[in-house]
Formats: structure tokens, sequence, C-alpha cells
């Protein structure tokens, strides 16, 4: 595992950040052993955000008497002054500590909910004045568009940045990091799995590790699976390998989806999803949680090519800012039950 200066923070972080999403998920003591372990064996990036449920709370209760010995990350979603303030407080009291290292302006992917945020009026006020007060030591942001934020984060209002970089979504690589490193800002890049899709799981930890950034934030839930990420930092990337999995991330980001979520559908297919792991499951195969996306949804899948309205004009693709070829995915995708799935 490596440890780099945090941008301006100087704070020295480990490679791997705890990603505390689906903690909720698990039992408390399980939650708990997967959390010391990863202290014990170095991590100090733990990231929740208020949004994940009582994850705040599993922090709180199984790690607060460890506080210094790491960097805490969390998130506000919401975008007015009077609401984010109040997110925040509850924040430190959920994770039982008096300052949260990094407070991120949480998931803003369209231009409408930055001037909010930004506004007089808006969540970024909130932290600012948490920050004066000593409750709050940075402040970051999270988004889906790296095309938006590398213009948003020019005024340096920002101390870091949380983006989607996996094999399968290569694409900060174009400008945001570059702007990131320009900025002598904090890099970190989440989703290494794109939430259990790639595999194999040893090439996609290695793949963002391989690049310029400070974190990489992979969900983990269990000992085994923090003893599984460590295993993946344990050496560095030489520059045959690392050219090797930019080429696949080349082959496997092909599909051009951001997960921005700008898109919906009348009969509720996840989208994304579908356009994200395209690649992956014709050159792979997925992860069994990506099986289970794919088992879940088999109906919804199937009744794209059905559906009437988008026959003529496929309902979902104005929406897309990429002008991407949903429907054609979303039909290939019909044919993985036939290969794969029964
Ligand atoms: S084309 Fe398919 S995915 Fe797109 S809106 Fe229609 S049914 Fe949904
Ligand atoms: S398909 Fe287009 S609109 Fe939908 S999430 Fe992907 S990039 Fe965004």
């Amino acid at each position: 595992m490596r440890y780099t200066t945090f941008g301006k923070t100087g704070y020295r972080v480990s490679s791997l950040g705890f990603g505390a999403m689906n903690l909720p998920g698990v039992p408390l003591e399980q939650a708990r052993e997967a959390l010391n372990y990863a202290l014990d064996e170095g991590v100090n990036y733990i990231d929740t955000a208020a949004a994940y449920r009582n994850s705040e709370e599993i922090i709180g209760e199984c790690i607060s008497h460890r506080r210094s010995e790491y960097f805490l990350a969390t998130k506000t979603g919401k975008r007015d002054y009077a609401s984010a303030k109040e997110e925040i407080e509850r924040s430190l009291t959920r994770m039982k500590t008096d300052v949260i290292d990094l407070l991120q302006i949480h998931y803003v992917n369209k231009v409408q909910e930055f001037k909010a945020a930004m506004s007089e009026d808006g969540a970024y006020r909130a932290a600012l004045e948490m920050k004066e007060k000593g409750y709050i030591r940075h402040i970051g942001i999270t988004g889906h568009r790296p095309d938006l934020l590398t213009k948003w984060i020019g005024k340096e209002q920002f101390d870091q940045v949380l983006f989607h970089l996996n094999l399968a979504q290569p694409f900060a690589l174009d400008e945001l990091i570059p702007e990131l490193t320009r900025l002598g800002m904090g890099k970190v890049a989440m989703k290494p799995l794109s939430g259990g899709f790639i595999q194999p799981v040893d090439k996609a930890i290695r793949y963002p590790y391989s690049q310029d950034v400070n974190v990489i934030i992979s969900g983990m839930i269990s000992v085994d699976e923090v003893r599984e990420n460590i295993a993946a930092m344990r050496e560095e990337v030489g520059e045959a390998e690392r050219m090797e999995l930019e080429s696949l991330a080349v082959q496997l980001g092909a599909h051009d989806c951001r997960r921005c979520n700008y898109c919906s559908c009348p009969v509720e297919i996840s989208i994304p999803d579908i356009l994200i792991s395209s690649q992956v499951r014709t050159t792979f195969g997925l992860l069994p949680k990506g099986d289970g996306f794919y088992q879940r949804n088999k109906e919804k899948i199937l009744s794209c090519a059905d559906h009437d309205p988008c026959k003529e004009k496929p309902v979902c693709e104005p929406m897309c800012p990429y002008n991407l070829p949903m429907r054609k995915v979303v039909m290939e995708a019909a044919g993985y039950y036939a290969t794969s799935l029964t």
C-alpha cells in the first residue's frame, strides 16, 4: 500500500480507502471487525455519507475510539444552507467526532445543482461556516460528470474531488485528473469494481492503483475483502502492466456511459448499469453481484425490445448528453440470458 500527501491538506493518506457504504447491510460485529482490521493494516481513510443509511453511526460505534488513526470523509447531499448545516451537525453526532476531516458536497451532476449548492443560500456556505468554526477541516465535491467537475474546480473552492475511475469508466483520466494535479488538489477514485460488476478483481483494483490518484475507495464489508484489496496493492504497478491495464480500460470503457443518471426509462430499466457492464460482460463475464443484477432485472431488460413507444424513437436516448445508443445496448444485453443466465 502506498501513502501520498493528500493535496494541500498535508495529511498522508493510504492508497486504499475504506468505503463504508455497504456496512449497513451486514451484522454490526462483522462491520466492526472489518473496520478495525483495516485500521490495523494501515488503511487510514474512511469514506461515508449522510445518505448511506446508518453507515455514519456504524463508524461512530465501531472506530470512534481510534479517531486519531484515520482521515474521516463524509458527504452532504443537501443543496440548501439550512438543511446542509443540519445534516453536517447530525453527521458529527452520528460519527461521535468533534471534527470531520473532509465534507464533500455529494453527487453533483447538473449545472443547476451546482449553482444551487454554491449560491448564497447553498450547502457550500454551510460547509464553509462549519469549517470556520472548526467542525470541518476541508471541503470537497463528488460527481459523475468529469467534464463538469473539471470546470467547477477552477475557482479553487474545493480541496478534493471524488470521481469514478475503474476499468469500465476511465473517463476521469482525460481532463479531470490532470487538472486536479495542476491545482494540487486531493484525488479520490471510487468504485474500482463499479459496484460489483468488474472482474478479475485483482486487475480491477490495480487499474486505479496504476494511476495518479491518492486514494481508491473500495466498498468493503468483511475482513476478507479488506485483505483482498490490500493484497492487490502490495506491489507497485510496473510500466508494462500499466500499459496493459490502460489498453484494457479503453476496451471496457468503449460504452462511453459516465453514469450521470440523466436518463430514465418508463419500464425502469437501469440503463447505466447495463451500459457500463456491457463490455466487461462480454469480455470476462460478471462477478456474482453483477449476475444477480441481470437475474433480478431479466423481465425489464427483455421488455425493452417490445416497448412500443420506443420502437420508433427510444424515450431514453434524447436525455443522454453523450448521444449513446442505449436501446441497442439494452437489447444486446438481453442476449446474456441465452448464454449465461437461465
Ligand atoms: S429504449 Fe428501452 S431502455 Fe430506453 S426507454 Fe425505451 S424501454 Fe427503456
Ligand atoms: S446513458 Fe447517457 S444519460 Fe444515461 S447515465 Fe449514461 S451517460 Fe448519463
